[in-house]
């Protein structure tokens, strides 16, 4: 019987259902209820965060942090090309002219050695993508950020549960944004959380999260109205979603292990001569942990990944490519932004696959996969 290994299936846990009936019986559905501020507080236990808020996707924490940091018309801020299209449009929502970043030669990550160029006097702010959970060098450019007096926005969407140099992601900017979609290490089905690393922007953050009003204060009994006192909009989720969220979380270090097990087994399969000679396996930098989010090859040439989608697909197998450049976008194009050089973002769009991985994954599957990658590349020297 031919199996069909998908390319990705969302974890439901046993008891999942339980607490989300929980959060029915609660009898408080809307957000910021018992299992938002379960699942804030886990966040800020285990990861050390200051403060972290709630959201409907990565997307809207995204979009917080760029009314946050007041973006307006004119700033730019950086983006690497080789991301998801969120990372640059919450930015250019509030009127901002994106500049684009190549990836590094070794990961899809920005090149952050040819970052300090892309500076301008109009530049506020830089966006760190950790492509598949993998940091990016964060000390360097962390300490651009500083010389220049930039705001730093982690997109951490893939990055949960992840460090560099031992230290959280999420932990480094002055703000960062997770993600919980359905293709995430942890999923709420949609679902985001924006983490506020920075004093100044502590206040704020609740009152954008709560359509512009106080009412988180006015919740905590610290003032005895609320109302209208700033921008913002509706970027809680519903309690059943953190419910669902919360149901995960309390089994993270299980869902990681396994996963990280079957990284570990695909890393191991092709780890050898036949394979390294005509693909690249991922690299992760030694200041890096992995958080096993993806499980990424880079061929020699788009033909050959076209070909080995194709015959993956031939046996049932989902792999898939990933990102389009943003630089070479239909609604980049029309803004006129001038991109520079862009090389290495060009090659991870060309010649990137991802391999199905997911908590419901066995190794056998992972071994299955692997013999047909073998079997591939020996057909097509
Ligand atoms: C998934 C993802 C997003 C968007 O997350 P949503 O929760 O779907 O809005 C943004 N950036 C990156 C790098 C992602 O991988």
């Amino acid at each position: 019987m031919k199996r069909t290994i998908p390319f990705n299936k969302p974890c439901v846990l046993d008891d999942s259902l339980s607490f989300i009936c929980k959060a029915l019986d609660n009898q408080k559905l809307c957000g910021n209820g018992q299992f938002t501020q379960k699942c804030q507080s886990f966040f800020e236990e285990t990861y050390g965060f200051k403060k972290t808020l709630l959201t409907t996707s990565c997307t809207d924490a995204l979009e917080m942090a760029a009314m946050l940091c007041d973006i307006k018309h004119g700033d730019e801020v950086i983006v690497p090309s080789y991301t998801f299209v969120s990372t640059a449009l919450a930015f250019v929502r509030q009127g901002a002219k994106i500049v684009f970043a190549d990836s590094d030669k070794d990961t899809p990550n920005l090149d952050v050695d040819k970052l300090e160029m892309l500076i301008t006097d109009r530049t506020v702010a830089i966006v760190p993508v950790h492509y598949a959970g993998v940091s990016v060098d964060m000390d360097k450019l962390m300490h651009l950020a500083k010389k220049y007096n930039l705001w730093v926005i982690e997109d951490a969407a893939q990055a949960i549960d992840a460090t560099y140099k031992g230290q959280p992601l999420g932990k480094f900017g002055h703000l960062a944004c997770f993600s919980f979609h359905e293709t995430k290490n942890i999923t709420a089905g949609e679902g985001g959380l924006l983490v506020v690393n920075d004093d100044r922007l502590l206040r704020r953050s609740e009152i954008i999260w709560e359509k512009g009003t106080n009412r988180s204060e006015f919740f905590r009994g610290e003032v005895n109205k609320y109302g209208w006192v700033d921008t913002g909009s509706s970027f809680l989720p519903s309690e059943l979603n953190a419910a669902f969220l919360y149901s995960q979380l309390i089994h993270i270090e299980e869902i990681q292990k396994k996963r990280i097990t079957l990284w570990q087994r695909y890393y191991d399969n092709l780890n050898i001569e036949d394979v390294i000679d005509k693909i690249k396996l991922p690299y992760i930098p030694s200041y890096a942990s992995n958080n096993a989010h993806m499980f990424y090859l880079v061929c020699k040439t788009g033909n050959l990944r076209t070909k080995l989608i194709n015959y993956l697909k031939e046996h049932n197998v989902h792999a898939t490519f990933h990102y389009l450049c943003l630089h070479d976008s239909e609604f980049a194009r029309k803004q006129n932004w001038n991109s520079s050089d862009i090389i290495n973002a060009v090659r991870y769009s060309d010649c990137l696959i991802r391999l199905p991985l997911f908590y419901d994954l066995s190794l056998g599957d992972v071994d299955y996969i692997s013999k047909l990658i073998i079997n591939f590349l020996n057909k097509n020297e």
